[in-house]
């Protein structure tokens, strides 16, 4: 088919809220580590990879091999049959997850693991009300987009009843208009209050992305998982990390983002990442918590052989390559280049993120903070001009997200700085660095 062809079916045969990027799509070919190119043989250096999901490259030979293998030797039997690709990746799991979390319930997406978390929540606790934040995004099933707290993702309503929405960990646009430190983190004891004022007073979970990821990489202060969680035990609930974008040492360091807030969860979720792009999701507890669930479960596609065979070569491959060093140090690197550009371009209000999981918010005055999805739009074309691929995100569409393969090298972080300043300079001008 022609590019054009490809468009043309896209716009007729898939539902149209299946959005694109770009004011002409880019229709993919081929890819491979940080590389991906498009149907005309033009090659761009991936940083989103595929919405933080190619963790060691596209279609990396030591990953691909593995699933070859095994696509010919058992493709599916389904979890009514145990295998060795599914106990291996579990058996990974329970050595890599913090505290005594050591068991897994696999699915096929991150909405289906954080369904499935909050029905565990809630059969284990005998609870129903939910917690979430502002600004989230949690999936498209109907409980999972009432968790989401952005209203661009909730539009299929009516959603879910027991779910209620905290102020998040915002401290560019704090919502309580305090300044950090000084604020004493006072959003993290809004959960208190949420509690006492909206719910029954008892609940099943909190539930919060460690970063959020579609909110645009917001990162909340040290302190705050750590007052939330010991918040939420007074009553009753338990704690849920959606690892999806920040698991498997995308933070840097730690294999499991909400580590660097020194809190163990009661559960984790995850998905994207976990297998490099193959269709994965995963809900991780401790065993008195799995057990809560009775009568029949099953999952067609939970922990298929090949599935776990892929995420098992990833995560294998992020330990005995140090992936998690590498995206501090990189990531290191990454953010000094991107605070540089803040510098000599005022339409970046906000650098922030971990690791490798770094974000540039776009503001028209970097005094009233007035978001610029406009630039940010014409941003991300420039870039795609230029040969890099960057993602979107936040509740105004104002902010650049960027999640490239956990293995890159600091000379592709220098390659993707020069192509944004590019990018920058069509987009708006620089300020006289010296006049500042
Ligand atoms: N949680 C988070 C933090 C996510 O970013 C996403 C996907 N963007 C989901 C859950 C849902 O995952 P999926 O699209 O695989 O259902």
């Amino acid at each position: 088919m022609t590019r054009e062809e490809i468009i043309r079916k896209h716009k007729q045969y898939l539902f149209p809220s299946i959005t694109n990027y770009y004011e002409n799509p880019l229709v993919t070919d081929h890819a491979s580590m940080q590389y991906l190119w498009d149907s005309e043989g033009k090659k761009y250096l991936d940083f989103f990879g595929g919405i933080v999901t190619v963790s060691v490259g596209h279609c990396n030979p030591r990953v691909t091999s593995k699933m070859k293998a095994q696509m010919d030797k058992l493709q599916h039997a389904s979890t009514l049959f145990p295998n060795e690709a599914i106990v291996s990746l579990a058996e990974k799991c329970a050595q890599i997850t913090p505290g005594e979390i050591s068991q897994s319930f696999f699915s096929n997406s991150g909405t289906e693991a954080n369904e499935t978390a909050i029905q565990l929540a809630r059969v284990h606790t005998g609870n129903y009300e939910v917690v979430a934040l502002r600004h989230s995004y949690s999936g498209r099933s109907q409980l999972a987009q009432s968790l989401t707290g952005q209203s661009s993702w909730r539009k299929s309503l009516p959603g879910a009843s027991g779910v209620v929405h905290a102020l998040n960990p915002y401290c560019y646009r704090c919502p309580l208009g305090k300044t950090y430190p000084s604020c004493n983190v006072a959003c993290a004891n809004d959960v208190e209050a949420v509690i006492q004022t909206t719910t029954s007073g008892q609940i099943a979970a909190f539930i919060a992305e460690p970063i959020q990821g579609l909110g645009g990489f917001i990162t909340p202060p040290k302190e705050y998982f750590k007052i939330v969680f010991k918040i939420l035990k007074n009553y009753g609930g338990l704690f849920i990390a959606d690892e999806v974008q920040t698991g498997w040492g995308r933070t840097g360091k730690k294999w499991f983002g909400i580590e660097q807030w020194e809190v163990t969860p009661d559960i984790i979720t995850a998905a994207k990442g976990m297998a490099n792009g193959t269709p994965v999701g995963a809900t991780m507890t401790r065993p008195e918590i799995a057990a809560s669930f009775k009568g029949l479960q099953i999952s067609t596609f939970g922990g298929n052989p090949v599935t776990a065979v892929a995420a098992r070569a990833t995560i294998d491959l992020i330990e005995e390559d140090r992936l998690m060093d590498n995206c501090s140090t990189v990531g290191a690197h990454f953010r000094a280049g991107l605070e540089d550009l803040q510098e000599k371009y005022p339409v970046i209000g906000d650098v922030r993120g971990m690791g490798l999981m770094q974000a540039m918010e776009f503001v028209k005055d970097p005094e009233t903070k007035e978001p610029a999805p406009q630039e940010t739009a014409r941003f991300m074309e420039e870039c795609r001009t230029r040969g890099l691929l960057i993602g979107k995100g936040g509740l105004y569409g104002n902010v650049i997200r960027m999640s490239p393969p956990m293995n890159i090298a600091k000379s592709d972080v220098d390659e993707a700085i020069k192509v944004m300043d590019g990018a920058l300079a069509a987009v708006c001008s620089p300020v006289a660095v010296a006049a500042r």
